[in-house]
């Protein structure tokens, strides 16, 4: 069965443009950038036909393969929302414009020695696990504070935010209640005032909770279901530390 992107995307745009008016905000303060792990290169395609230009990859190496074919029709932006092994930086700062998933002192050393040799600097968000859930990465908001502050002292990376994967399948005050925390944090972090510090994207909603998350104060969602349709490998292998690849 083929599907319907286009449409997808009117109805996701629709959504995201009354969530805006219900909790007052302007509809340009929220971005969508389009989840496309596994979908193929010739549905990206009618997602840029019909004007969007944000995409988000989790994989090193699909992103390598996509990247030079999606350049054929047009200019679009990528972000890297995925697990980031110190292995595969070199590699994906070639592509992307912003990496939402730092969540350890580590990848943000090798980012920093990666992006000096090349005299470049890297947007980057802080991954936080809100949740709680051992299946998923990030900073437990606990310790973010000190990541952001060990972070700062690079000066190859700027800071631009916080990212968080809320809850799945759970209640819909429990996931709301991530959203919450991760703004609390951002919050907090804000006013610290650190060097390269701005805390000013909140990247986190997913096809199943970003109204919620728009609610919230969500500056960038991240949707690929609602929009390419359902994948066939379950989310794990993305999220998961001991699955094997990009
Ligand atoms: C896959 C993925 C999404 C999109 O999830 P959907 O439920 O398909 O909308 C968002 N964020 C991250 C980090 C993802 O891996």
């Amino acid at each position: 069965m083929d599907i319907l992107v286009e449409q997808n995307l009117q109805s996701v745009r629709r959504q995201m443009e009354l969530a805006c008016l219900a909790s007052g905000r302007k509809p340009d303060e929220v971005k969508l950038l389009l989840a496309t792990k596994t979908v193929p290169v010739d549905k990206l395609e009618q997602a840029m036909q019909a004007g969007e230009t944000l995409f988000g990859e989790n994989k090193a190496q699909e992103l390598r393969s996509k990247f030079p074919l999606m350049q054929q029709y047009g200019q679009v932006e990528w972000h890297f929302i995925g697990h980031l092994q110190t292995n595969k930086v070199k590699d994906v700062i070639k592509y992307v414009t912003l990496i939402h998933s730092v969540d350890r002192l580590k990848l943000g050393q090798a980012l920093h020695q990666q992006l000096r040799n090349e005299h470049k600097t890297m947007d980057i968000l802080v991954q936080i696990n809100t949740s709680y859930e051992e299946s998923k990465f990030g900073v437990l908001p606990e310790a973010a504070l000190e990541l952001v502050e060990q972070l700062s002292q690079f000066d190859s990376l700027n800071i631009k935010g916080l990212m968080t994967i809320g809850k799945l399948g759970a209640r819909r005050d429990e996931t709301r209640d991530c959203f919450r925390l991760l703004k609390q944090l951002q919050m907090q972090i804000k006013a610290k005032e650190l060097p390269r510090v701005e805390m000013g994207i909140l990247s986190m909603g997913m096809s199943g909770d970003y109204t919620v998350a728009i609610e919230e104060g969500a500056t960038i969602i991240r949707v690929g279901t609602n929009v390419f349709g359902q994948r066939y490998l379950p989310d794990g292998y993305y999220w998961n530390e001991d699955v094997r690849g990009g």
